[in-house]
């Protein structure tokens, strides 16, 4: 592409597609990150000052030093094997002078703040290992990065704090890629939009910028290498367009739009209080998907019917160590004291894939396919029990339900059930209370559980359909690769057919059924999913509002018909087109 001049002669305006993942307009000012966590301020310290921001340095190094020993010496008994090795390795990085000597150096002689000069070796010392050429090695790297993240936690209470950009409001985001763990710190900031080069729609970094409810852009490939840093930039996250430099007359009609937007935002939420039935009567059950308890709020205030998604494994990312039993149990029950009776589904860990805790990087040569989700929970056995016990005892304060992530063999149904069962006897054995009749549900991810549905259900108390995974695993494509994503297609006939089997075989043996992923948030397939006898979504908050607005234009009886013809479609351009017209 060849970078044109604006008409105000400033810059060079250029425009990148993407994908967009969160729809809306925000214009601002680029604001390049490498690492979501490693955000500090950058300042010259002046000459007086040097001896203490030297002694800062220190301090920070030494309190760290203190920290993973303490970490070391109390490994809970149920965390994987590897974290030990971690550990130790974190500590032997943090003594090495090349992190806690050169910096020092830095500070002294080009007389930059700690923050600044931990980052600058820490950049090099990456550009070191990613030259390797052992993978080992070089997956070392996050290590590093690591490590230098809990010096920098460290430095926040030591005089001077690394404060966040002023003015995050006006700045957008452009990232090279941005994994999940590190995308759930931005809900601590307040950006206007969001660009990365990498990633595809239904990765879980999209998800989490999606939850952020702001205009975000995935898969611009080179947007990071070709913006500087203060440009000015327009986001059109419904067209995943991204306009570099716009003109004054660009800018304009942007603007237009993202006032109509806001306008259209600001009449559905008169929405929010309305019975969500279809015009001939069918009630339609809307709930939400969050990450963190602290998302639960948005979930009310779209009115939510419960949570159908708490996907519990965000608890643990982030962090050297595990959440203790204790620590889970206030999570969920705060989610529980907050939707007053209403049920929260808590998703145990889908650790894996994209989502890994530190120091148990078990990735293997194909990650998705690997020790994911429940498979890594049986694992795991310690730290599952541990998870079970602390949902067990949030389930006297509300309607907590537990669903369990990807399965595929109805052994792992039974496995699941018999820790469940030992969880209960440890309660029941120290008196402590938990709800007895606690539903225990499955999700159908892969299409080996949509196809053996009938045994694989048996035990199950309910189902939700996880179509993120099940079109990845349908179709073969990782969702996390940009390289891949214009196959990403959830018209696909295997797909369609796959959840509307589901949810028919769902149906016939009385076991309630849910979709909860991405699918369950596009309004484009909300009348689709009504057809096929869908009758519970969940989805992201701030997608509820335009979900039930279908749902109030819609009448089963004038769907179905032409529901069942998309999902007969022979191929996706025919589904597309049958599609258009149930939504006409
Ligand atoms: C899904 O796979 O559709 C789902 C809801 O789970 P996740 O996106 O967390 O994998
Ligand atoms: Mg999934």
């Amino acid at each position: 592409m060849k970078p044109a001049e604006n008409s105000s002669g400033v810059g060079a305006s250029f425009t990148l597609h993407g994908a967009g993942v969160s729809g809306g307009i925000a214009i601002g000012q680029a604001h390049l990150v490498s690492t979501a966590r490693l955000e500090v301020a950058h300042y010259e310290v002046a000459p007086p000052e040097i001896e203490a921001e030297l002694e800062r340095f220190d301090r920070a190094i030494a309190q760290v030093q203190g920290e993973l020993a303490a970490l070391q010496a109390g490994i809970p008994a149920g965390a994987p094997a590897e974290m030990k090795a971690i550990l130790s390795l974190h500590a032997m990085l943090l003594n090495d002078a090349n992190l806690s000597t050169v910096p020092r150096a830095l500070i002294r002689n080009r007389r930059c703040n700690a923050e600044w000069a931990l980052t600058l070796q820490m950049d090099y010392l990456a550009s070191q290992f990613e030259e390797m050429e052992d993978p080992y090695l070089r997956e070392r790297k996050q290590d590093i990065v690591q490590v230098v993240e809990r010096v920098l936690k460290a430095m926040l209470g030591t005089g001077h704090a690394p404060s966040a950009p002023s003015h995050e409001e006006d700045l957008i985001v452009v990232a090279h890629d941005l994994s999940p763990a590190e995308m759930i710190l931005f809900k601590q900031h307040r950006y206007a939009g969001f660009v990365t080069d990498l990633g595809g729609v239904t990765s879980h970094t999209a998800i989490v910028a999606r939850s952020l409810n702001i205009p975000a852009i995935v898969g611009l490939h080179h947007a990071r290498s070709m913006i500087r840093e203060g440009e000015p930039l327009i986001v059109d996250g419904r067209e995943g367009v991204l306009i570099v430099n716009p003109g004054g007359q660009v800018l304009d009609e942007y603007r237009e739009r993202s006032r109509q937007i806001e306008i259209e935002r600001q009449k559905l939420k008169r929405l929010r209080n309305a019975r969500s039935a279809t015009m001939d009567g069918a009630a339609v059950e809307l709930q939400a998907n969050i990450e963190l308890p602290q998302d639960v709020e948005e979930a009310r205030e779209a009115g939510a019917a419960g949570i159908g998604l708490f996907r519990s494994e965000f608890l643990f990312l982030n962090r050297d160590d595990l959440p203790s039993e204790d620590e889970q149990f206030e999570a969920y029950r705060e989610v529980a004291d907050a939707m007053s009776g209403r049920p929260v589904t808590i998703r145990t860990l889908d650790l894996g894939a994209d989502k890994s805790i530190n120091g148990a990087d078990r990735a293997g040569p194909n990650p998705a396919l690997g020790l994911r989700a429940i498979r890594f929970c049986l694992a795991e056995p310690q730290m599952f029990l541990t998870q079970l016990r602390a949902i067990l005892r949030a389930s006297r304060y509300g309607k907590i339900r537990l669903l369990i992530p990807m399965l595929a063999h109805a052994h792992e149904v039974e496995q699941t059930l018999a820790a469940v069962r030992h969880a209960k006897e440890m309660l029941d054995g120290q008196r402590i209370p938990y709800d007895r009749r606690i539903a225990i549900g499955g999700m159908v991810e892969v299409p080996a559980a949509a196809l053996s549905l009938k045994y694989l259900a048996r035990d199950l108390d309910f189902l939700s359909i996880g179509t993120n995974d099940l079109i990845q695993y349908t179709l073969a494509i990782d969702r996390t690769d940009d390289a891949v994503a214009h196959l990403y297609d959830p018209l696909h006939p295997a797909v369609l057919q796959l959840v509307a089997q589901t949810i028919r075989s769902a149906k016939r043996a009385k076991t309630p059924v849910a979709v909860c992923g991405e699918m369950a948030g596009d309004a484009a397939m909300t009348r689709l999913l009504l057809g096929f006898g869908l009758r519970e979504f969940s989805m992201h908050p701030a997608q509820l509002l335009a979900i039930k607005q279908q749902v109030l234009r819609t009448r089963i009886g004038e769907v179905e018909a032409l529901a069942g013809r998309v999902c007969r479609a022979h191929d996706p351009a025919k589904a597309r087109a049958l599609l258009a017209r149930l939504n006409a």
